[in-house]
């Protein structure tokens, strides 16, 4: 049977910190920078990203999908993931994306989340791997983990 890995996309796919962070600066009176059209769609990659998720989905045994909360007061976030996954991914991905507010809902194995509470992560009933902590700073330690 697949085991089936779950992956976070805000600053764990995807750079929403720093970008956030360079329009607050940018342009300090809009207050919700990941409210602008444009905003989510044009996220860069968190460094080995994407190589490091088509190669987890494509060792036997494991299946990948993309587990994401949106961004609710931006009704623009929930298409613009789709077009981030396809763009970085490839149309392949696209029936992989999961949105939810509550991430406790979804059966899986792992989660790779850079929050273990807040979104339902603290349900999660499955293995939480905390993307961006001591243990799991970076794609090379999940990659490492799951070897
Ligand atoms: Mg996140």
């Amino acid at each position: 049977m697949l085991q089936t890995i779950c992956v976070d996309m805000d600053d764990v796919m995807c750079d929403y910190t720093k970008i956030f962070n360079n329009q607050l600066k940018l342009n300090p009176e809009q207050k919700f920078p990941q409210s602008v059209q444009g905003f989510f769609k044009n996220l860069p990659e968190i460094e080995g990203a994407i190589e490091a998720v088509k190669h987890l989905n494509s060792i036997s045994g494991f299946q990948i999908y993309i587990l994401t909360a949106p961004s609710e007061r931006n009704p623009l976030c929930y298409t613009e993931k789709r077009i981030w996954i396809e763009n970085h991914l490839g149309f392949d991905f696209v029936s992989k994306l999961i949105i939810s507010s509550n991430k406790g809902l979804i059966k899986a194995d792992y989660l790779i989340d850079d929050y273990i509470e807040g979104k339902g992560q603290e349900n999660f009933e499955g293995t939480l791997l905390q993307f961006g902590s001591h243990k799991y700073p970076n794609w090379n330690a999940i990659l490492e983990y799951f070897k």
